[in-house]
C-alpha cells in the first residue's frame, strides 16, 4: 500500500475510492475503525470508511488515529483525510481535531486543506468555498440540520476548530504551478502555520496541488484533492487498473429498499423491460404472512438467466400508510432487516452479483453479510462503482444511494459485468 485514506463517512469513502481507481490505482475500501485483527489488504490505496463526521470529537479522533496507525503499519507513506466537499463540520469539529491528531501522529509540519471538487461545483477562491455560484454560507448548506455552514472562509472555519495557525495559498500562486505552491508551503511553515487552505477552481489546480503535496505526510480535503495524488506514485499508476476487476460468476439479483424518485424510476424501468419482480408488502411482513425466506425462494425459483428484482420501493402515500401503521422507525427497520436477511439467503442459494438500492438498506445488507472490505471496480453511474467483497462472501455488489443513477441503472450494471466475464 502506498496511499492511505481515512474518510469520515461511507458514501464519501466510496466517492474517493472511485476517484483513485479512475486515476489508475488498485483500491480497497474497508468498513469501520480497524480493530486489532485488521490486516492491510493488497492494494495501491486503502480507504477506511468511518462514520465520524458528527460523532463526539474524542471518538472521531481515536477512530481516525486507529485508522492512521493501521494504514501506516500497512505501508502507507501518505495519509489523506477525506471530508465533505462542503466542509461539513461545526466549531467543535470534527475536521480540526482529527487533522491535529493525524498531523501529530505523522509528524507533518503542514497539511493542505482543500475540499474543492470543481466537477461538483465546489471551488475555492481566496480561501472562500463556493457551491456553484454561491458562497458556502449562502448555499443550502447554511440550513443543514447537523452541520449548518454559516461562513464561507475556510481559513476562519478551520481556525475555529484548531489552536494551530492557518494560512492561505491563493489562486495566483496555485496558477503558477507546483514549485510555486511548494515555495508557499515553506513560507507558511516559516510563519508558524500548520495548515494551508489552498485555492482550486479547476481540476488542473488540483493536479498542481497534488504534485506539490508529493512529500506531504498528511493531506486533507474532499475527493477532488485525490485527483492529483496517484501521479506521485508512478509505479502504481501504471499497473492499477479497473480492467483487472473480475466479478465472480453466478446468478444476479436486485434488492431495492429505497423509495427515492430515481429508484422508483429504476424499478419501473426493470418492470417495463420484463424483469421478474416482486414487491414487498410491508403489512404482510408485519403480520408475519411474508418472510425473507418466501422472498428468497421466489427469487431462486426464477430462471437463472434473469436477475429477479425484490423491492419495497413505493410511492410516498404507501410509505406514509406503512409508517402510520407501524411507526417510522419500525417500518424502516422491518424492511431493512427483511432485505438484509433475503440477501443472505440469496447468497446461500448461489447469487453472486447483487445490486442494492438505498443508503440505509445497503448499510443493513453489508452488516448482515459481515462484509469488511471491498475492492472498487468500474463505475456504473457517477459515484457508484461495482465492488467485489474481499473479506466476506465471494460476491460482487453494487451499493447505490437512493437518488443515484439513471432509469436503466440495474440493467446497465448487469450488462457491464456480463460484458467483462
Ligand atoms: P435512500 O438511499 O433512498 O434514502 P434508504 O435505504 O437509505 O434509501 O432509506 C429508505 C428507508 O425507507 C429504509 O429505512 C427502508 O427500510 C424504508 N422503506 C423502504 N420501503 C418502505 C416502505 N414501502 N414503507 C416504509 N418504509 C420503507
Amino acid at each position: 500500500m502506498r496511499l492511505g485514506v481515512i474518510a469520515d463517512d461511507m458514501t464519501g469513502a466510496t466517492d474517493v475510492a472511485l476517484m483513485l481507481t479512475k486515476s489508475g490505482m488498485r483500491v480497497v475500501q474497508t468498513i469501520g475503525a480497524p480493530g486489532p485483527d485488521w490486516a492491510a489488504p493488497a492494494a495501491d490505496a486503502v480507504v477506511i470508511a468511518l462514520k465520524s463526521r458528527t460523532i463526539d470529537p474524542a471518538d472521531a479522533v481515536s477512530q481516525s488515529l486507529a485508522a492512521c496507525r493501521a494504514l501506516t503499519a500497512g505501508g502507507a507513506s501518505q495519509i489523506l483525510f477525506k471530508y465533505c466537499s462542503t466542509f461539513d463540520s461545526t466549531a467543535k469539529g470534527n475536521i480540526g481535531p482529527v487533522a491535529d491528531a493525524l498531523a501529530d501522529a505523522l509528524n507533518a509540519p503542514l497539511a493542505l486543506v482543500c475540499p474543492a471538487f470543481p466537477e461538483a461545483g465546489r471551488t475555492i477562491f481566496q480561501g472562500h468555498l463556493f457551491v456553484g455560484a454561491d458562497p458556502l454560507d449562502e448555499s443550502p448548506m447554511k440550513d443543514h440540520p447537523l452541520t449548518p455552514m454559516r461562513d464561507s472562509s475556510l481559513v476562519r472555519l478551520m481556525a475555529a476548530q484548531t489552536q494551530r495557525k492557518v494560512g492561505l495559498i491563493p489562486f495566483a500562486t496555485v496558477a503558477k504551478g507546483a514549485d510555486a505552491v511548494s515555495a508557499a508551503c515553506a513560507a507558511l511553515i516559516a510563519e508558524g502555520c500548520r495548515y494551508a487552505v489552498a485555492d482550486a477552481v479547476t481540476n488542473d489546480n488540483l493536479l498542481t496541488l497534488g504534485a506539490a503535496a508529493a512529500a506531504h505526510r498528511l493531506v486533507t480535503g474532499g475527493s477532488g484533492i485525490a485527483l492529483g495524488l496517484p501521479a506521485n506514485f508512478p509505479d502504481t499508476s501504471a499497473r492499477g487498473d479497473v480492467r483487472r476487476f473480475e466479478a465472480p460468476s453466478g446468478r444476479a439479483a436486485v434488492l431495492a429498499g429505497s423509495c427515492s424518485t430515481a429508484t422508483r424510476a429504476q424499478v419501473a424501468a426493470a418492470q417495463a423491460a420484463g424483469a421478474p419482480n416482486r414487491a414487498i408488502d410491508v403489512g404482510a411482513l408485519a403480520r408475519g404472512d411474508l418472510t425473507a425466506a418466501d422472498l428468497a425462494d421466489w427469487a431462486l425459483s426464477q430462471s437463472s438467466h434473469a436477475a429477479p428484482l425484490i423491492y419495497s420501493t413505493a410511492d410516498p402515500a404507501s410509505v406514509a400508510d406503512a409508517q402510520k401503521a407501524l411507526g417510522v422507525g419500525r417500518a424502516g427497520e422491518l424492511v431493512e432487516q427483511t432485505i438484509a436477511d433475503t440477501a443472505a439467503l440469496l447468497i446461500e442459494g448461489g447469487v453472486r452479483r447483487l445490486i442494492v438500492a438505498g443508503g440505509e438498506t445497503s448499510g443493513a445488507v453489508i452488516q448482515r453479510l459481515g462484509v469488511r472490505a471491498l475492492e472498487i471496480g468500474p463505475e456504473i453511474a457517477p459515484g457508484v462503482p461495482w465492488t467485489k467483497v474481499i473479506d466476506g462472501p465471494p460476491i460482487a455488489v453494487a451499493l447505490k444511494s437512493g437518488n443515484f443513477g439513471g432509469p436503466d441503472f440495474f440493467a446497465r450494471a448487469l450488462v457491464m459485468l456480463d460484458a467483462r466475464s
